[in-house]
């Protein structure tokens, strides 16, 4: 076995990796990178990237559909060809593949296609050599979790989603979370005879409670069929090939594909971290402190794989952060997990930062607690049969009534929260809100008219 030497080894070739990897590169280090599947990880192969091109294609068939024969077009579609919409992606994802490649070649990090494993807190095995560093990044991210029932084995998890054949007739989606609610509201207005089974009253109940009832509300006038406490118990495989879920309920019911979106957990067997003295946490990820050091000095994780905050730009910060602190003489840089802004992609999206309303009276008690909301139909349905609501919330604090959450569902969600949370951010009051003039007519100039 030979041995190479690196300043700083990365296991992993996902979100947080690519971009600690090539942050470091910058700063002049020596750096390989050890990606086991397809390089991007999750987002880009099997999260993120797959499922919004799924979005986009829903989006253009409620336009089609629902709101399209109202503008005053005559629109009969012949057929919907799913291959072509799978090829298109994958192209699009070929694309992506390749300038990550090309900007990690830019950058002279080493990217080497293999399954790494700690031998010990400076050295890395994969393909049958050793690799050794002075730093060593762990961002190998999670997998989707099955539930442990009879005949699970017949539903897909969210990877195996995206390779579908064909959409399928009828689809049950169990899981209340990101996952659950946006394959759901895909398949649906994709046209699967599409149900979501949660467990609870309603899916994302941690997020505000205005936010879940609005998707509530909009499922029940549009689909998916939500169907509530409603727990799977087992799938039974039946003789036409069709899949009967059981639920503990006691109802059940016949579909064609189950969707497993129960959530994700970390897989670290045979990664060698005994070897190399990282320790887990209870949940089983990588314990790591502000800092994401480990517990063995040299090692490092960011990312899923922490269980913290699971999205990519929180994976991208933190492995920036990093190496900004490792290699660029920055001894402070961290990632602070507070106010991250994220979007549901759901129908219609949601976006949220900071807290929630129970969040707020809980952190800062009712009295010091204002909150402004509003309710409108989004424009865009307006003029249609298929009228969709909006809603929007600030939570504000103190006299001074500082924003520290900000929510909204509704068409154009997605893109508008992103400015709010720079505003949110700095630290923004009602009163910055209320000077700020409104752009007409958006959905968006409601958070700045808010009474
Ligand atoms: P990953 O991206 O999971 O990368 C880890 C990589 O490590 C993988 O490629 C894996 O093959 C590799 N690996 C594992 N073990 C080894 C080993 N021993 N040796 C070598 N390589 C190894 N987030 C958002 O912000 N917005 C979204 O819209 C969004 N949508 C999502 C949709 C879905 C369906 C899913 C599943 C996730 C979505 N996410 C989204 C979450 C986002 O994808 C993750 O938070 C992000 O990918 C985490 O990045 P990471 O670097 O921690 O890990
Ligand atoms: P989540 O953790 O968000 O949600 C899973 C939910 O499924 C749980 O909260 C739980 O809800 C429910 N559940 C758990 N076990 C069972 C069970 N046995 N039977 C039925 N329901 C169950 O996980 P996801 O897989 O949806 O997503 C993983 C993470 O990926 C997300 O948290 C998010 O960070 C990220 N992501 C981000 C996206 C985005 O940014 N747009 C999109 C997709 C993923 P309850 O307790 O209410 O039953």
């Amino acid at each position: 076995m030979g041995t190479k030497h690196y300043d700083y080894i990365v296991i992993g070739g996902g979100s947080g990796g690519i971009a600690s990897a090539n942050r470091a590169a910058l700063h002049g280090k020596s750096c390989a990178l050890i990606e086991a599947g397809g390089i991007g990880g999750t987002c880009v192969n099997v999260g993120c990237v797959p499922k919004k091109v799924m979005w986009y294609a829903a989006q253009i068939a409620e336009a089609i559909h629902r709101y399209g024969p109202d503008y005053g077009f005559d629109t009969t579609v012949e057929r919907f060809d799913w291959e072509r919409l799978l090829a298109n992606r994958s192209a699009y994802i070929e694309r992506i593949h390749a300038s990550y490649h090309a900007s990690l070649a830019r950058n002279k990090v080493d990217v080497v296609h293999g399954f790494a494993r700690l031998a010990d807190a400076r050295t890395v095995e994969v393909n049958g050599e050793r690799l050794t560093a002075d730093h060593i990044l762990i961002a190998t991210g999670t997998r989707p979790a099955r539930p442990r029932i009879p005949g699970a084995e017949y539903g897909l998890d969210s990877d195996q989603f995206f390779t579908l054949p064909a959409l399928p007739r009828r689809t049950a989606v169990v899981g209340a979370g990101y996952i659950a609610v946006e394959l759901a509201g895909v398949l649906h207005a994709l046209g699967s005879q599409t149900h979501l089974f949660i467990r609870h009253e309603t899916p994302l109940r941690h997020f505000d409670p205005m936010l879940c009832e609005t998707l509530v509300q909009v499922m029940e006038a549009d689909g998916p069929t939500l169907h509530r406490h409603a727990a799977p118990r087992a799938i039974v495989k039946n003789a036409d090939g069709s899949l009967t879920l059981q639920l503990d309920n006691g109802q059940s019911h016949v579909i064609d594909c189950v969707v497993w979106a129960i959530g994700r957990k970390p897989d670290t067997s045979g990664l060698g971290l005994e070897a190399a003295g990282v320790a887990l946490n209870g949940t089983g990820h990588i314990q790591v402190d502000k800092y994401q050091n480990t517990s063995t000095p040299g090692i490092y994780a960011v990312g899923d794989i922490t269980g913290r905050i699971d999205l990519t730009p929180v994976a991208v910060a933190a492995g920036r952060r990093l190496s900004e602190r490792l290699f660029n003489g920055k001894p402070d840089a961290h990632l602070v997990y507070e106010d991250v802004p994220t979007v549901v992609f759901s129908h219609p999206p949601i976006g949220t930062v900071g807290l929630s309303e129970p969040q707020a009276r809980l952190q800062h008690g009712d009295a010091q607690v204002k909150v402004y909301h509003t309710a409108f139909t989004a424009m865009y349905s307006a003029v249609t049969r298929h009228r969709q609501p909006a809603r929007m919330k600030l939570v504000c604090v103190g006299p001074e009534e500082r924003v520290v959450g900000i929510h909204g569902i509704g068409y154009g969600m997605d893109e508008i929260l992103q400015g709010f949370a720079v505003a949110l951010k700095m630290g923004a009051t009602k009163k910055d809100l209320d000077d700020t003039i409104a752009i007409h007519p958006t959905a968006a100039e409601e958070f700045v008219t808010m009474r």
